[in-house]
């Protein structure tokens, strides 16, 4: 089954030229054909099938049909479905199931949505290889030896390799752009508090933001405008109206549009093949009557270390809650209270999570605040101004989504500074809360994709999506 967008398969199924059945059916074999890979952590095979099933007689009985009627879709296991495993690719919530929905799944099945399965990932999203799962390895779908990105690998493997057509994931730092670009697809993440984040499990609350994995841009503002708006259960959720993206898409002209590319983007270390690949595309953009605009910003080796302490701080805060009473795992080997804590968050998280909870816990200790935390704080407002400030300029600021390609499993598990290294490009937009997407390019020379990073002002999905439409190759 050839599907080359939600529009393709939409019109096939009021046409009666296939049923949600099928389609399912087809999902699901393809995903059983690749479970090898890793890429579903849970697969709803009944549910998924009772769901279509009970669409395909929705569509028979003449009723109003949801936006996004029959849309196969993955769901990251760090976000909530009432009464299936919510993992967080960890051991200590290997067996535990949520007892209520995310509000983005709400939307999102309120517009006749069908889930197939949760995707693999970085334990609680923390990566940027899906290495650090405790469910396995996802291989890239373009080198098995490679990795996929993460921490939303299993995200992207599932919508490269076709075993669903759309993805959510998160994106604390690039966790949706990351893997989009090293899997040949589009990662949207929003303007921080365009999608509610109730029911997604916190890493680092001032920084997470539920992304959308798709094949192209149409599909990705589609599902953005279902679980965009305002929600009561969170209170940063924005109250910004939504627009219609497809219009604002529509508005896009590449004539006359300025790109700010800014130097600290293409640094001397950048991997040639992706300075050529990324460069090239922003040269044809120019003959199409673009103006590049020379830009400069902060270095952003200083986002990297910003970041690492910031989200290390939450995530100290927001993992205390898995202590081996409350949800999940817990330890057999305790004789009283504090060892069972103990040893159940010894046991329960992995070697990763456990580096970033000691390290959250001593930049935020006494005698040190002052000096990380706070110091770190103040470098964030900088990046702030300094962004706001050039976008006041340009429309967009690009550059590449990653400094190098998909790197080998295992190259640098053993060096976490290195892993950190992978983010030195999407993370300045988390700083920021600005939206950023990566849109795929191409290929390189041995055949790995690589990816265009783009960033615009706050809420300005439409116009960030409709730049992003027109420098991607047509599939
Ligand atoms: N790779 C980054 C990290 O490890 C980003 C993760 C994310 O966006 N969730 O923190």
């Amino acid at each position: 089954m050839k599907l080359s967008s939600y529009e393709d398969l939409r019109s096939k199924l009021l046409s009666h030229e296939v049923t949600c059945e099928e389609v399912v059916r087809f999902y699901l074999k393809r995903i059983d054909d690749y479970r090898d890979d890793n890429i579903y952590i849970t697969v709803f095979y009944e549910h998924a099938l009772e769901r279509a099933r009970s669409l395909d007689q929705k569509l028979k009985a003449g009723s109003h049909l949801g936006k996004l009627f029959g849309m196969p879709m993955a769901i990251k296991d760090n976000i909530a479905l009432k009464g299936e495993r919510l993992t967080c690719a960890s051991k200590i919530l290997e067996n535990y199931e949520s007892v209520f929905d995310a509000t983005s799944v709400i939307r999102l099945e309120e517009e006749d949505a069908i889930f197939l399965g949760k995707t693999n990932m970085d334990e609680f999203a923390m990566g940027s290889s899906n290495e650090n799962s405790a469910y396995g390895n996802v291989p890239n779908p373009f080198d098995k030896k490679r990795v996929p990105g993460g921490s939303s690998g299993g995200s992207a493997a599932a919508v490269a390799n076709d075993l669903a057509m759309v993805a959510l994931g998160s994106d604390t730092g690039g966790s949706v752009r990351q893997p989009a670009g090293f899997c040949n697809i589009v990662g949207l993440k929003p303007t921080y508090g365009r999608i509610s984040r109730y029911g997604l499990v916190a890493f680092a609350s001032s920084f997470d933001q539920i992304g959308v994995l798709s094949r192209n841009c149409d599909d990705a503002a589609l599902v953005l405008g279902v679980m965009a708006g305002k929600d009561g259960r969170d209170a940063t959720s924005s109250c910004h109206v939504v627009p219609e993206y497809y219009s604002e898409m529509a508005n896009v002209s590449v004539e006359g549009l300025k790109i700010g590319v800014p130097k600290e983007y293409f640094p001397e270390s950048l991997n040639p093949d992706v300075a050529s690949i990324v460069k090239g595309k922003l040269f044809e953009l120019r003959d199409q009557g673009a103006e590049l605009v020379e830009i400069t910003l902060p270095d952003s080796k200083y986002a990297i270390a910003a970041y690492y302490i910031l989200v290390t701080a939450e995530a100290s805060s927001n993992l205390a809650r898995f202590d081996g009473a409350r949800y999940g795992y817990r330890s057999q080997n305790a004789g009283d209270l504090a060892g069972m804590y103990v040893n159940s968050r010894t046991e329960g998280f992995g070697r990763e999570v456990k580096r970033r909870i000691m390290l959250g816990t001593y930049v935020l200790s006494a005698g040190y605040y002052d000096t990380y935390y706070k110091k770190a704080q103040q470098v964030r407002r900088v990046f702030q101004e300094r962004y706001r400030e050039a976008l006041e300029k340009v429309d967009v600021i690009a550059g590449p989504t990653s400094p190098f390609p998909p790197f080998g499993i295992g190259d640098k598990t053993g060096d976490p500074l290195e892993m950190y290294l992978a983010d030195v490009f999407t993370v300045p937009a988390s700083i920021v809360g600005m939206p950023a997407i990566s849109v795929p390019l191409g290929f390189d020379s041995s055949s790995l994709p690589v990816g265009m990073h783009l960033i615009c002002n706050f809420f300005e999905e439409g116009k960030l999506l409709g730049i992003a439409r027109r420098m991607q190759p047509s599939l």
